[in-house]
């Protein structure tokens, strides 16, 4: 009897191939093989075994890899990944897979720590190494680069008696959290939240707990209680945050409470601290990771827990490859490994809300921030009321409150989403509009750099002079704000204030991150102003007021959840007001005043808004209610991808309960020289839309340049 086994490849393939087991050769699920695919040997894992069929000719596996198996666990939940999303299961293991040196051992390499006995009379720079070059021991490099000196100082050492270089895997390995220390002091509605959380930790099976609790209730220390649970048990944590939260002072949150910087997983990473991280996560080392949303792809062999800290935030979905939103797929690896799973949000979105109110998950409410400090007070201001001074965007009431903050010496903060100085470029002779070369986006002046720029696309150029199309000199003008026009006009009523951008373009790196938001906590800034960066979780003593530029931003377009989603925003960004013994007050300039997600904030009545936007929902057959699909046909030549789309549309499978929309043009009809079309699917509840989904793609096979790409929930409607 021939043994077979079906083989993987890290590339864009539905499924595994067929190959020969050779004699002498034993294989398992999970292990990783060298098989030829072409006229190549690749690597790939074997995802089954079976018998061969008789008088097949297959072909052999040349080699097994000696490396550590994916767990069966884990090759469950990509085959889940890719048949929910209906995306390539090769490109699916190539998210797991993307490092291939990973999978070694980690390199053998020389390091160096202090002798027991260095001698006295050592030089400064050698004094410094010593003193500031640790954890030791670590390579040349890494000491000299701690210590702000050059390597060749810490070799020296070595001959003078300071050092002494040992051989060890080039991996440090991480601190090892320690569940026993003792946490910030807990309210009473916190330490029963936490004890109901590690108790959901401590069944051992399969449950998800939504934490819910305003800005400042605490979430974090409660969900720490259960994070301390499954460390107690022995067993991994994955904590999910937004990529924008994963900065240094989101990790020393962790390091506090436990002793031991977690382990961090982030797009910005180098190559090696990514496989550092594989490896040790892989062979169980590493028992926490705090990571963004493509750390759910690690290997973990023993995981317990995973918290997915503001579950809401619609940076868990990915967009590009496989088209997935770690929340969801978050409760799946949960459901699969028999774990815990904690949602945690100030602001939960409405799915995650009705699988709570429907005993789904476990609800878990925190009622009030510690000594009884509520959200600020939120008033909206009717632009068609108050007009600001024309050309301007700050309205009469926004500036009086501003003005009387000041004059308390405490701090405002103006939002805006919008980075740059203006979102629109026009020409006041000829009235063209400058437009991204290759998308249907406008050009966003920003002033700072005097650039143009797509946002899109990241596509810049230098502010012309002159207009493009008629040539009128100095004829461009700015339209509408962005965070550099608003800060502008603030100078120009508050010339003594001090006031700073805080945006993606002028947060600059991590150290200035830093500066600019110790200067803010310190009280050193007068009036900030910044877009969805000042969101997240920066703590400002002093600041009492938010004022909200544009509070209508985001309720365009066609977009379900765009009333939720600026009820989401708005929520956090008010919420960044008033903290300890200083109330704080809120003001949103609308044109839509009678917008219920509007009056619900001004109301400061959440149930009102869910119950409301629940009941919509229900009846439009929309999520969480309804199930949604997208589909989006790209390709190089209008014409093509408009017949594309009709003809795509035309093979849609007829089942009951499904409904087509489309296709039409999508609201961004060009992306980097791709036009782009769509389809909406509505599907009544008991509808299986990822099969239905699957069986449709598989109707049609686009030519090469052309793209089919399906969206399962879509969170994207641009
Ligand atoms: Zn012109």
């Amino acid at each position: 009897m021939i043994q077979n086994a079906q083989i993987l490849f890290p590339v864009n393939v539905p499924a595994p191939f067929d190959y020969a087991v050779p004699a002498g050769i034993s294989v398992s699920a999970g292990d990783f093989v060298f098989a030829p695919i072409g006229k190549q040997i690749k690597l790939g894992v074997v995802w089954s075994v079976g018998q061969a069929e008789a008088g097949r000719e297959l072909k052999e596996i040349v080699q097994v890899k000696a490396a550590k198996p994916l767990s069966g666990d884990l090759l469950k939940f990509l085959s889940w990944t890719a048949s929910y999303n209906v995306g390539s299961l090769g490109q699916v293991l190539r998210m797991v897979m993307r490092n291939y040196k990973a999978l070694d051992p980690s390199p053998i390499v020389t390091l160096y720590m202090p002798t027991e006995n260095p001698p006295k009379n050592l030089t400064p720079a050698r004094r410094a190494a010593l003193r500031e070059g640790g954890p030791f021991p670590a390579r040349a490099s890494e000491i000299a680069a701690r210590a702000g000196m050059s390597p060749g100082v810490v070799k020296g050492m070595v001959k003078a008696g300071a050092m002494q270089a040992i051989e060890g895997p080039v991996d440090a390995p991480f601190d090892i959290p320690n569940p026993d220390l003792l946490g910030k002091e807990l309210t009473t509605a916190q330490s029963e939240a936490a004890l109901d959380l590690a108790a959901q930790v401590r069944r051992g099976d399969f449950n998800v707990s939504l934490l819910d609790g305003v800005t400042g209730s605490g979430k974090t220390e409660v969900y720490f209680e259960a994070v301390t649970e499954a460390l107690r048990r022995g067993q991994q944590v994955l904590v999910l945050v937004p990529e924008i939260a994963l900065t240094q002072a989101g990790l020393s949150r962790f390091k506090d409470r436990f002793g031991a910087e977690p382990a961090a997983w982030h797009s910005q990473m180098g190559e090696a601290p990514r496989r550092r991280v594989w490896r040790e996560v892989a062979q169980g080392r590493a028992k926490l990771v705090v990571g963004a949303r493509s750390a759910l792809y690690l290997p973990f062999p023993n995981l317990g827990l995973i918290v997915v800290d503001e579950e809401h935030d619609t940076s868990y979905k990915q967009e590009e490859g496989i088209i997935y939103n770690a929340r969801d797929m978050a409760v799946v690896r949960g459901k699969i490994s028999g774990h815990a799973v904690v949602l945690a949000s100030a602001t939960p979105s409405l799915e995650s809300l009705h699988n709570a109110r429907s005993g789904k998950f476990a609800h878990i409410v925190l009622p009030e921030r510690p000594g009884a400090i509520t959200l600020p007070d939120i008033g909206l201001i009717d632009l068609k009321e108050h007009q600001p001074e024309k050309g301007d965007f700050l309205s009469p009431p926004l500036l009086q409150s501003v003005s009387e903050v000041l004059g308390r010496r405490e701090q405002a903060m103006l939002y805006l989403n919008r980075r740059g100085y203006a979102p629109l470029i026009i020409c006041r002779s000829c009235g063209e509009k400058l437009k991204s070369p290759d998308t249907d986006s406008w050009l966003v002046q920003h002033k700072r750099t005097g650039r143009a720029m797509c946002h899109l696309t990241g596509f810049s150029m230098p502010m012309p002079r002159r207009c493009p199309e008629c040539e009128a000199e100095d004829s461009l003008t700015p339209v509408g704000p962005g965070v550099e026009r608003v800060a502008e006009e603030a100078m120009k009523h508050f010339p003594d204030a001090k006031i700073e951008v805080f945006s993606s373009d002028t947060a600059g790196n991590p150290a200035e991150i830093a500066a600019r938001l110790k200067r803010m906590e310190e009280g050193q800034i007068d009036i900030l102003v910044g877009t969805q960066m000042v969101v997240k979780g920066h703590n400002f003593p002093k600041l009492t007021f938010v004022g909200v530029v544009d509070g209508d931003l985001g309720l365009a377009g066609g977009d379900p959840r765009a009333g939720e989603r600026t009820y989401q925003t708005l929520v956090q960004v008010a919420g960044r007001a008033g903290r300890a013994d200083k109330p704080g007050h809120a003001l949103i300039q609308t044109h839509q005043p009678e917008h219920e997600a509007l009056v619900a904030l001004a109301a400061g009545d959440r149930d009102m808004f869910i119950g409301m936007e629940l009941a919509m929902r229900e009846m439009l057959g929309l999520p969480p209610f309804g199930r949604l699909a997208a589909v989006i046909i790209s390709g190089p030549e209008l014409a093509k991808v408009k017949s594309l789309a009709e003809k795509f549309a035309r093979l849609a499978p007829r089942t009951e309960g499904v409904e087509i929309l489309g296709p039409s043009e999508a609201p961004i009809g060009r992306l980097r020289g791709c036009f782009r079309w769509r389809l909406f699917i509505q599907a009544e509840p008991q509808v299986n839309l990822s099969r239905y989904m699957a069986v449709w793609k598989a109707k049609l096979r686009p030519p090469s340049k052309y793209k089919i790409q399906i969206d399962i929930d879509p969170q994207n409607f641009m």
